[in-house]
């Protein structure tokens, strides 16, 4: 199952190498040789294009099996989703999940607040965004997390609980395989924002 990526692979190829602010949250761009995935605006040299696949998400990228870069922080770009048509029932889905409606209730209460069945929301999304409503949540949960973890000096429990793990042992798991790091490893290797 492809995302659906309506930028032109050309286009984002041009963003990429030039590193062009304009993109930075329209694509992400993962690279094959290193397991990594960056933002258009990554300060790391650039990739050689036979070794790059876009993605029109991080959460797609993550299913992908790539890791977020450390230097240009996924995490902190911009919510830009050009992947969609405005007001789609899909960016709605995207909104509720990043705000944690799945971190309080399950998929079948946030696709009732929708108007749609599970079913339905588990199709949409995985066409829209590349990755199951599951999937985007536990990528948003990660986000929050490593910001809280760069911008914060919050003990790890509270880090966990804010960004809405169920639990720091869940948090520590989900961490080991997003990032192949624990999140004190992590935080001792704060890179500057972009
Ligand atoms: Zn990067």
């Amino acid at each position: 199952m492809a995302p659906t990526l309506t930028l032109d692979p050309r286009e984002c190829e041009r963003a990429r190498t030039q590193r062009d602010r304009r993109y930075d949250g329209l694509f992400f761009s993962g690279v094959r040789t290193t397991g990594i995935y960056c933002r258009p605006v990554c300060p790391v040299r650039p990739a050689k294009a036979r070794n790059v696949t876009f993605f029109a998400t991080a959460a797609a990228a993550e299913v992908a099996g790539y890791r977020p870069c450390l230097r240009c922080r996924p995490e902190a770009a911009p919510f830009s989703p050009a992947w969609l048509g405005s007001r789609t029932t899909a960016q709605k889905a995207m909104r509720l999940i990043r705000g944690g409606a799945l971190d309080r209730a399950g998929v079948n209460a946030l696709a009732a607040r929708l108007g749609i069945g599970p079913r339905h929301l588990d199709r949409l999304l995985r066409k829209h965004v590349g990755a199951s409503p599951s999937q985007v949540a536990r990528t948003a949960r990660v986000q929050r997390a490593k910001r809280l973890l760069d911008e914060t000096a919050l003990p790890m429990t509270e880090v966990a609980a804010r960004a809405g793990f169920a639990s720091l042992r869940r948090f520590n798991a989900v961490f080991a395989e997003i990032y192949g790091r624990t999140p004190s490893a992590l935080r001792r290797l704060r890179f500057k924002p972009v």
